[in-house]
């Protein structure tokens, strides 16, 4: 599932793409990703408009048009944007066309979704679900005294599950706060609410070191879309970013990591050097 750094990554392919180009038509007929708006009225607001900017906040992308109007995008479980070259065949999957203008070139810009969980949803003004998520660790950084008064309100909760809350921070996944995490020798299973200062200061450098990492991987296939680095094959893992998500040995301290389950969502950690607070 796209996380903070794959979104990130979408964002500045869109700018190249899309900022100051003018949609001169659009092609879909996936009632599902454009809901609420049927395909033709997506398709008839889109046409001629040109895109002002576009901005992310956590895991969701806004385009802003030159009307007024907004097009929010969440990425879902598998969606991905990729710009086709002069004449080549839409990917399998594309569940979006774009015929993108800029200057005297139209290019195609597909929104790919094999398993359609991926939202375009466009709106006259700012949608709840884009102005309830919190502060977005990349673009506003993390303020540890308003997260620690945050957390103190989720007292049942485990850090772990309260980092992937989007209203406490806006864009950390599964595979983000297991990284920051072992980074900040945290166990995930501790109380959000049994945080120390210091141990908050530890996840916040822990978020901003793995998110760094994981752009500078990313951006290493700029104008490609963002692999699906949870999706990464066991032969591929050697390759991956990531120092305890998808592997089995610590790289610290050399024990066997552990896994449990939280919130639903399988989590890795050490339990030899992650400890409990
Ligand atoms: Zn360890």
């Amino acid at each position: 599932m796209p996380e903070l750094p794959e979104v990130e990554h979408t964002r500045k392919n869109l700018v190249r793409w899309m900022q100051g180009a003018r949609i001169a038509g659009v092609r879909t007929s996936d009632a599902r990703i454009v809901r609420p708006l049927r395909p033709a009225a997506f398709v008839r607001a889109l046409a001629g408009r040109r895109v002002v900017g576009i901005e992310r906040r956590g895991k969701w992308l806004k385009a802003m048009l030159d009307d007024g109007r907004r097009l929010f995008v969440h990425l879902g479980m598998t969606g991905s944007f990729e710009r086709l070259d002069e004449g080549q065949h839409e990917p399998r999957f594309t569940r979006v066309l774009f015929d993108v203008v800029r200057g005297a070139r139209s290019r195609n810009v597909a929104y790919v979704d094999s398993r359609r969980w991926g939202r375009l949803l466009l709106a006259d003004v700012d949608v709840p679900t884009w102005t309830s998520l919190g502060p977005d660790p990349l673009t506003d950084g993390i303020d540890v005294d308003a997260l620690a008064a945050k957390l103190a309100r989720r007292k049942r909760r485990t850090i772990k599950e309260a980092l992937m809350d989007q209203s406490i921070l806006a864009g950390v996944g599964n595979i983000q706060a297991i990284e920051a995490l072992w980074k900040a020798r945290i166990d995930p299973r501790s109380p959000a609410s049994a945080m120390s200062r210091a141990d908050l200061q530890a996840i916040a450098k822990g978020l901003r070191w793995t998110i760094t990492r994981t752009l500078a991987d990313l951006a290493k296939e700029e104008d490609r879309p963002a692999k699906l680095l949870s999706q990464s094959r066991e032969d591929e893992r050697a390759a991956s970013p990531f120092r305890i998500y998808g592997r089995t040995v610590c790289p610290r301290c050399g024990s066997a990591l552990a896994r449990v389950i939280l919130g639903g969502r399988t989590t890795t950690f050490c339990p030899t050097c992650q400890r409990r607070r």
